[in-house]
């Protein structure tokens, strides 16, 4: 199988999982899969296919994405072919005829072609070894997609009784699960479920202040990669993408509300690479394959966590870095609230308020953001010293002794009786004389007006940690009440010590000052690529990952192969595509070398090579600012620490505006410009007020150099 997998997708090894689904099927026994987005499902039937002697039947509700899949089937030189509505009478036929011929491997359908009885004789005069259900939740009622004609394939199990069924599915619960099962009749299936963590994601939310200039400095980040922007209303994604054009960007609207043919376009230039941008609703992506997008941004949060770990999910299936960033308002839950109040059945209004308090609960966690959305879909997650890839893991956090605090904040809500909210609570310790609290007589207890070192919010987050670690414990809905649990009370009792994390909100609006994970590749070599990529593409009316995908690119852009024998070993690269385009890719490859002097890597083996290298960046991700501070606490000149670092004055200077938001005594004073050029930088930032530094350096007339702007803000 391993030696099919090379040749005909050019990858090296299995994903977790394929390989034993994949034997599954080859045993000829029925299988059910569970897998995230990206996780790799379409190949535990493609891989099969080419080794069954007869036909595999693919069915699939996206008839967009069909033509997509084939071309891409074709393009690595595997006899692929879809039958749907879409298209014309004779070409259907000829499809046929080529199918009973055996000249087909794979054939697409849409379920509604199985209501045919027409479709049907023809199919019972064929040699099937396989059927894939992909998508297959969509037979089921409890899942969110149902879909009528799903209910056709019930047919398959009774008309081909002895051929082994795989059905799969990104999004099931235990309930939908079993449902498939049943609904398809499969037999005695091997139940194959991955783990939903995305390794390549990061997870980063951040405050909705200045959102627009925010979501600005992330695009530009993520300079002519894809982004999905997703906003709440129809309006504001085509607000939202104006603005953004203005700002420079190429960006294009998505919603339902926009006529076919437009919506059509704008898909398409997004996926064929013309149009990096699009500004959705969550109308858009489903009928999304698209590998490489790099950045998927929720502006408004959203409704639920299923929804949003679905809509994240489309980034990075290709299992490059990407990054997915949540604009985090308390105005936008107050959005969503007003359309659940307008819920006539009161279960599904309780129940939307419910999720809705997860997302909230998601967004105000002070622990690893990871950790939490894989135990909400009831997966486990220990991983000593954070994921390495969410805000908290990321920003710098610094300890402090809460216990008096803590020990204040349950006495309190012991002596009001365990029966308010986290509002109630602070404003007796900071004797704050309400109406309620005057009426409950409050005023005269001893806890009373004793609290006058923190602000509410970190009183507010103080309590949030309490609550995670279960000392506190939240009862009710829309107005949901704090009570003390035996834990809290055995902590007040041995008086124990108490450590907590500060929360960083500031530093977590710095969050985009966060290097971006990237994997090391040439990437002047990188772009030359890409653009021969889209040239084939279009020439072969294919969209660009279908020639190669970003991986291949970067590894190409990382080894620098030199010839045929070389560049086969690069992931992506199987015996097709090698002769299609093997030479065109080649050529740009030895030019660059030539012209840059470069002498080509050796390729190791096996295809651990790509995960080895998204690691170390992962962990480097931290050490990072550890090693920064260490010189400044050495007073190192900023030059000196980004040579050392290998990194320039600029990245050096944002690693410090993370450090100095969780550390205001860091001694940076030697850093300083001298007083009469910090006068000007600050005469010019009130003067452009703007927190950016581009309208700053033109307001200077470029006598500043950045690197000097950037610090001088440090002391405004
Ligand atoms: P899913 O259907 O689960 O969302 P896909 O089947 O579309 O995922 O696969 C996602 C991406 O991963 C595709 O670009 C695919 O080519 C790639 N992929 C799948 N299996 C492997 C593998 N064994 N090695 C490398 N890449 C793979
Ligand atoms: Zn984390």
């Amino acid at each position: 199988m391993k030696q099919l997998l090379k040749t005909y997708f050019g990858y090296d090894e299995f994903r977790p999982l394929q390989e034993d689904i994949i034997n599954n099927v080859l045993n000829k026994k029925d299988t059910f899969v569970l897998m995230p987005t990206g996780g790799g499902k379409s190949l535990c039937y493609q891989l099969p296919a080419l080794k069954f002697e007869g036909l595999t039947l693919v069915i699939s509700p996206l008839i967009a994405l069909m033509k997509d899949q084939v071309d891409a089937l074709k393009a690595n030189g595997i006899a692929a072919e879809y039958i749907n509505s879409s298209l014309p009478y004779q070409e259907i036929a000829q499809i046929q005829r080529n199918v009973s011929e055996g000249k087909v491997k794979i054939l697409y359908l849409a379920p509604e072609r199985l209501a045919l009885g027409q479709f049907q004789s023809f199919l019972q005069t064929l040699k099937i070894s396989l059927i894939a259900i992909d998508e297959a939740h969509c037979i089921s009622q409890w899942g969110h997609d149902f879909r009528p004609d799903y209910r056709n394939l019930k047919l398959f199990r009774k008309q081909f009784s002895q051929v082994p069924i795989i059905a799969l599915t990104a999004t099931a619960t235990l309930k939908v699960r079993e449902d498939i099962v049943e609904q398809l009749s499969l037999n005695n299936p091997k139940i194959c479920v991955s783990s939903f963590d995305r390794e390549n994601l990061s997870f980063l939310i951040t405050r909705k202040r200045k959102a627009f200039d925010k979501l600005v400095r992330i695009l530009e980040k993520h300079k002519n990669e894809s982004a999905i922007i997703y906003c709440f209303s129809r309006k504001d994604t085509e607000k939202i993408a104006e603005d953004l054009k203005i700002e420079g960007f190429n960006a294009l609207p998505y919603h339902a509300g926009l006529n076919s043919e437009i919506r059509k376009r704008n898909q398409e230039l997004f996926i064929k690479d013309e149009v990096s941008i699009i500004v959705a609703t969550i109308a858009f992506g489903m009928g999304i394959d698209k590998p490489d997008i790099r950045l998927v941004v929720h502006y408004t949060f959203p409704k639920t966590l299923e929804g949003y770990y679905q809509e994240v999910g489309r980034a990075g299936r290709d299992g490059l870095p990407s990054e997915c960033v949540l604009f985090y308002s308390y105005g936008d839950r107050m959005k969503h609230e007003f359309f659940i109040d307008k819920m006539e059945d009161i279960n599904e209004q309780n129940n939307a308020l419910k999720k809705l308090d997860q997302v909230v609960e998601y967004c105000e966690q002070t622990e690893c953001r990871r950790k939490f959305i894989l135990n909400y879909f009831g997966e486990e997650y220990v991983q000593r010293g954070g994921c390495g890839a969410c805000d908290i893991c990321l920003s710098p956090q610094v300890k402090f002794d809460a216990t008096e605090i803590s020990q204040k904040i349950l006495s309190c809500v012991i002596k009001t009786g365990n029966r308010f909210g986290k509002k109630y609570v602070i404003d007796v310790l900071e004797g704050r004389s309400t109406e309620q609290i005057m009426n409950n007589r409050h005023n005269t207890i001893s806890v009373f007006n004793i609290v006058d070192d923190f602000t509410d919010e970190e009183m507010k987050d103080i309590m949030r940690s309490l609550i995670t670690l279960n000392f506190l414990q939240v009862a009710g809905g829309r107005y949901p009440t704090l009570s003390i649990t035996n834990k809290g009370i055995n902590f007040l009792k041995e008086k124990e010590l108490l450590e907590l994390s500060k929360t960083q909100e500031d530093t977590r609006d710095l969050y985009e000052n966060i290097p971006k994970q990237e994997i090391e590749y040439d990437h002047n070599l990188f772009e030359k690529l890409r653009a021969l990529r889209k040239q084939i593409a279009d020439k072969n009316k294919l969209p660009p990952f279908a020639i190669f995908g970003d991986t291949s690119l970067q590894e190409m852009a990382y080894y620098f192969p030199s010839d045929k024998n070389n560049f086969s070993r690069i992931e992506g690269v199987g015996i097709k595509k090698l002769e299609s385009f093997g030479s065109a890719f080649l050529e740009i490859i030895n030019n660059y070398i030539k012209e840059n002097n470069i002498a080509p890597l050796e390729i190791p083996d096996r295809g651990k090579r790509r995960v080895n290298r998204i690691k170390r960046l992962v962990k480097t991700g931290m050490s990072r600012y550890t090693k920064t501070k260490e010189m400044i606490l050495e007073k190192l000149p900023l030059s000196e620490i980004a040579k050392e670092e290998g990194f320039t004055e600029g990245t050096i200077m944002k690693h410090l505006e993370i450090l100095l938001e969780a550390d205001k005594n860091l001694d940076i004073e030697y850093l300083k410009p001298p007083e009469e050029r910090l006068e000007k930088i600050k005469n010019a930032f009130e003067e452009c007020g703007d927190e950016r530094l581009k309208p700053v350096f033109e307001f200077l007339d470029e006598e500043f150099s950045y690197d000097e702007i950037r610090s001088g803000k440090m002391f405004l």
